[in-house]
């Protein structure tokens, strides 16, 4: 009988050192926010190259804060791209604001850059780009469309530590930069986040409001806001930190697994990605959108009976139910780009578990679809 390949769309890399450093610190008892976060933020800072890293509980409170410490509320408005993953718009309503939506371009699945200018009004807070799928957004020109207007940048890098612009990191360019540490990101810890900053006054309202509004005066314990709990816990820290060692493998080694993907599929009804020449792709996501003759969701179950795991990538964000509701904007005709990427899009497997044989077998079988 014919071996069949079990092929996930995704599955942690996490080594026996990986497990070593967090049984080392369940053992220490020391648990939250104690040595271990220090470490890995300051091994994060000196990575990217920013002054301040602060770790936060996911990439969700990450971007919470960033808008709350830069006083965005009710009646501003955020610029963010119409298609990303829903926590992206979720954290500019959470604080009250519109999140104003704009349409992506369909070969990089990043913020339109050509159309963020129109969208800039007198209530425009913050311009919050994010770096789908592990490439950068169109950084240079937005920070400097940015600072035109005076409006600080928030890049939502979730997704994209490593990646780079004109060999910039992504998460560097704006006033703020954020990272998420989901098992489906390329470095994991469950659940974890990280805000990098170059503004220490920032920086210190956030490791303030992480921790229930705590600030130390004179040695003294004051609660000088109504601050949250988002820390990080000291066991998912040692596992990051630990995993930030051999980020630069973890990159390379997706590299090479996305150009055997780039190579060897040769169905022309799967629209693969384009990288543009001054980005380094980190591949989150290898992310194809297929010919409207195709119906993604078949081409799902397709798949999965060939044990082969993949999945849409992102959501056109206005058109979820809760957005639809309250803005009842029309995507087709404002997010052409947003909705094809969202209905037809899809997500291949792509983690350091895999070989170059398996990404060439799931090749072959796109190449019989
Ligand atoms: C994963 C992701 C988030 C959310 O990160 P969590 O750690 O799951 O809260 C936000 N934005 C984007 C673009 C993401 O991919």
């Amino acid at each position: 009988m014919e071996k069949v390949k079990n092929i996930p769309l995704m599955s942690p890399d996490i080594t026996e050192q990986d497990i070593k450093v967090v049984t080392d610190v369940l053992k220490s008892g020391m648990l939250v926010q104690g040595k271990k976060v220090a470490e890995m933020e300051e091994h994060l800072a000196k990575y990217l190259g920013v002054e301040h890293a602060i770790a936060l509980s996911n990439g969700t409170s990450t971007l919470h804060l960033a808008l709350i410490t830069l006083g965005i509320g009710p009646g501003d408005e955020v610029i963010v791209p119409a298609f990303s993953y829903i926590a992206t718009a979720n954290v500019v309503e959470l604080v009250g604001a519109k999140p104003i939506f704009v349409d992506i371009d369909i070969d990089t699945f990043n913020i339109d850059s050509h159309q963020i200018e129109k969208h800039i009004t007198s209530k425009t807070k913050a311009i919050m780009p994010v770096n789908e799928f592990g490439l950068a957004s169109e950084l240079t020109a937005i920070i400097e469309l940015a600072k035109k207007y005076n409006l600080p940048v928030i890049e939502d890098s979730a997704c994209a530590l490593g990646a780079k612009e004109n060999n910039k990191f992504t998460g560097t360019f704006g006033t703020f930069g954020s990272f998420s540490f989901h098992p489906r990101k390329a470095i994991t810890s469950g659940e974890g986040g990280v805000l990098v900053t170059n503004n220490k006054d920032l920086a210190d309202k956030v490791r303030i409001l992480r921790n229930h509004g705590i600030e130390i005066q004179n040695g003294n314990m004051e609660f000088v806001a109504a601050g949250f709990n988002y820390r990080m816990t000291d066991f998912q820290a040692a596992m990051i930190n630990n995993q930030l060692e051999r980020i630069e493998n973890i990159i390379t080694k997706r590299q090479e697994l996305a150009n055997i993907y780039n190579q060897n599929i040769k169905n022309p009804k799967f629209k693969k990605p384009t990288v543009p020449n001054n980005k380094l792709h980190t591949w989150q996501t290898y992310h194809v959108v297929l010919d409207k003759t195709l119906n993604r969701n078949e081409v799902i179950t397709d798949l999965k009976n060939k044990a082969i795991g993949t999945n849409y990538g992102a959501q056109c964000m206005p058109h979820q139910q809760y957005f639809k509701k309250k803005y009842n904007l029309n995507c087709e005709e404002l997010f052409p780009n947003s909705m094809l990427a969202y209905t037809q899009g899809l997500a291949l497997p792509l983690y350091e578990k895999l070989n170059s044989d398996d990404i060439n077998y799931v090749a072959q079988i796109i190449n019989t679809l």
